[in-house]
């Protein structure tokens, strides 16, 4: 038995991939209206996230922060509760590489494997099973896993011990902040030169500077639809502060980061933290046209 647990916007469609693949599945989300589509598909429920653990032999986390895994992992009901000797959790959340290793030390306490497989790729690829994973873990557990990361992923990386799967997930973030961040600017300050909107988004994606991401995120800029999000301003602003903060510990400044993490911290101050990451440049474009 596969468990699955956070069957939040990427939850929500990876299990569903192990579930069309015809994996049994059981699964636990906070929120458990959430976990109904899957359950009406045959995913069982499970009441806690010891419970998860107690009836699966691999159980994926795909949690919003820190703080939500440590909800999930610890204390009475808590997945390391649960887990059986032997088992195998892939931490598939996006966190920093020294929550990753404490996790894996308390992990190793029980006899339980831990691998983290952060992802690369959004709704889209979530949906093809085209996500990229970035583990970090024992090289026989990632061949263990692998069969079943190939259900959600075209690409598995192994790239080293554990924690080495979140620190490629937050460089990789780090440029996702900056990219998004730079094409909103782009975007709004070619409007205020009296450029239009789709026109210029056409000369900017057909050159050489657009990054793979802007083809799919131009779409949320030319609609203006940002509050269904696909991915967070809370979740970019996460993934940028775990970033600023694993950095401190290695004396490594990152100041560009630092400062287009500012922006996003400036969203969510406003209240748009549960809009699409995409909504820095509803917000650029209404400073500019003051
Ligand atoms: P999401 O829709 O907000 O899902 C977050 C999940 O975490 C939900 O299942 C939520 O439960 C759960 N959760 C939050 N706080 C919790 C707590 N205190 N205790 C227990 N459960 C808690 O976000 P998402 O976009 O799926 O992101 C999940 C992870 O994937 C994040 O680490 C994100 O950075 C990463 N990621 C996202 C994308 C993307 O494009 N969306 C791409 C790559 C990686 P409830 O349903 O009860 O709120």
């Amino acid at each position: 038995m596969i468990g699955f647990i956070g069957i939040g916007i990427m939850g929500s469609r990876m299990a569903g991939r192990l579930l069309a693949a015809g994996k049994p599945l059981v699964v636990h989300n906070r929120t458990k209206e959430k976990a109904d589509p899957l359950i009406g598909k045959g995913a069982k429920w499970a009441d806690s996230p010891r419970a998860v653990g107690e009836q699966a032999d691999i159980v994926f986390t795909m949690l919003a922060d820190p703080e939500a895994v440590d909800a999930v992992a610890y204390g009475e009901n808590g997945l390391l509760n649960g887990l059986n000797p032997g088992s195998l959790w892939i931490d598939s959340s996006t966190i920093n590489p020294a929550h990753s290793v404490r996790l894996a030390k308390d992990a190793a306490e029980k006899n339980v494997r831990f691998l983290d497989a952060p992802v690369a790729g959004s709704t889209g690829p979530a949906e093809k099973g085209e996500l990229i994973f970035f583990v970090g873990g024992s090289a026989k557990d990632v061949e263990e896993a692998r069969p079943l990361l190939s259900i959600m992923g075209k690409d598995i990386q192994h790239k080293g011990a554990n924690g080495q799967g979140t620190a490629m997930k937050l460089v990789n973030n780090l440029m996702l902040g900056q990219t998004v961040a730079a094409f909103s600017e782009a975007v709004a300050f070619g409007e205020s030169l009296g450029l239009d909107k789709k026109g210029l988004i056409h000369s900017l994606l057909e050159g050489p500077t657009a990054a793979p991401i802007l083809h799919f995120k131009q779409h949320k800029v030319l609609d203006g639809d940002f509050e269904k999000a696909d991915f967070k301003v809370v979740s970019i602003y996460k993934d940028m502060e775990l970033a600023a903060e694993e950095a401190y510990t290695h004396n490594f400044a990152l100041p560009i980061s630092n400062t287009v993490k500012s922006l996003y911290g400036l969203l969510k101050q406003k209240g748009m933290g549960e809009y699409d990451f995409a909504s820095l440049y509803k917000f650029l474009k209404n400073d500019s046209n003051r």
